[in-house]
């Protein structure tokens, strides 16, 4: 099989040239995103493999259908990207459920540990020969509250990493884990209850309807003066705005994030010689407790053989007509029960 490879980055190709080689599948790679003014680019392929800011929306699938593509794979797990209701009936939409929820979840500490023991200062000051510590005062994880919200692979690699630092854990999770909470130091809790009482807020959850703007103007209000928050989910589960707005207020103490709302606009790519035009973003950044770091928390090397792997297996599956707990489908992808395309 042939298949056009959208939004290649270099760290992309050994892997999957390696596992496709294997199965006999060939990736043709196109620097340049899944989009409509560039669908064209997959005329006369088996298939499509995208990453998390092509635009697979309806206009795409019907091209693609068109052109008698009938499936589309995702090298992610997220895909609030694909229009998978529009997908549904025409092409298969299989993604990468889970690589390395280590990955995530020990970037997601990394970044903790960076902005609150200030190492990012740190480390421009003392290549200045700066050697002052003024301003660089921390504070202890250990006997702090972290809430999670999203309780599933990553979440839960990341609640254990917290309680190594002797952390206390409230969580919420719309589908909570079964056995996870200790009634002690894991507590499940309601939203608002998570709010008041976390020192440190850590996102991992899926963007949906639900989830979109979880972290809101109203959201930041009900949180301690103070808030850590940590983003290496989805940019949409926080608005961007109201976040700056809860910085420059001084209400929130630091941020983390590995996402943003807008990011298919910049992430990924070199934009050091020119002006940002998100001043929101360029505001973000420009804060001295603030760490963007451009949604880089899946790379690890461990992360990326998993993703060429199961991204190659499930092409092989669909070319055998095998079953697939990895498809997402429109009639129950939304919910974490998804049939796994049974129904297609
Ligand atoms: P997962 O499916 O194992 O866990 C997601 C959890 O969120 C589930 O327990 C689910 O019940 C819960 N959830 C669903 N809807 C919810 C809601 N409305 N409110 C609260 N919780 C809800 O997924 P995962 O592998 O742990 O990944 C979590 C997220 O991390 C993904 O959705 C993806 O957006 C993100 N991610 C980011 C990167 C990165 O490089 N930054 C890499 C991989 C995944």
């Amino acid at each position: 099989m042939k298949i056009a490879f959208f939004d290649t980055k270099p760290y992309d190709k050994p892997s999957f040239d390696r596992y496709g080689k294997e199965q006999g599948i060939t990736f043709k790679y196109f620097e340049t995103k899944l989009s409509e003014d560039t669908v064209e680019l997959a005329y006369g392929y088996d298939g499509v493999c995208v990453f998390i800011n092509d635009t697979v929306n309806a206009a795409v699938i019907d091209r693609l259908y068109e052109m008698g593509i009938r499936v589309i794979v995702l090298r992610c797990a997220g895909y609030n990207n694909v229009d998978v209701k529009h997908a549904f009936g025409k092409i298969h939409v299989i993604r990468v459920p889970a690589y390395s929820p280590y990955a995530v979840a020990e970037h997601t500490m990394a970044m903790l540990l960076t902005s609150i023991r200030r190492i990012h200062k740190a480390y421009i000051r003392t290549r200045d020969f700066n050697f002052s510590l003024a301003g660089m005062t921390g504070f202890d994880l250990h006997g702090k509250t972290v809430g999670v919200i999203g309780t599933g692979r990553i979440g839960q690699v990341f609640i254990n990493i917290c309680r190594g630092f002797g952390m206390k854990v409230l969580a919420y999770d719309k589908y909570p884990a079964a056995g996870l909470a200790d009634g002690d130091s894991i507590r499940y809790v309601t939203l608002d209850e998570l709010f008041a009482g976390s020192d440190i807020i850590s996102l991992h959850c899926p963007l949906t309807e639900d989830t979109y703007h979880l972290i809101d103007a109203d959201a930041l209000a009900k949180c301690r003066r103070g808030v850590v928050v940590l983003n290496t989910s989805r940019g949409a589960l926080i608005d961007a705005e109201a976040l700056l707005q809860g910085i420059k207020s001084r209400h929130v103490g630091a941020a983390c994030l590995d996402v943003y709302e807008e990011e298919s606009d910049f992430f990924f790519e070199d934009f050091s010689g020119h002006i940002l035009e998100d001043d929101t973003l360029a505001r973000l950044i420009s804060m001295p407790n603030v760490i963007v770091t451009s949604h880089q928390a899946f790379l690890t090397e461990e992360a990326l053989a998993t993703i060429a792997q199961t991204t190659v297996d499930n092409i092989v599956r669909f070319r055998e007509q095998r079953e697939n707990p990895n498809e997402v489908c429109y009639r129950c992808g939304k919910t974490e029960d998804c049939c796994r395309g049974k129904c297609f």
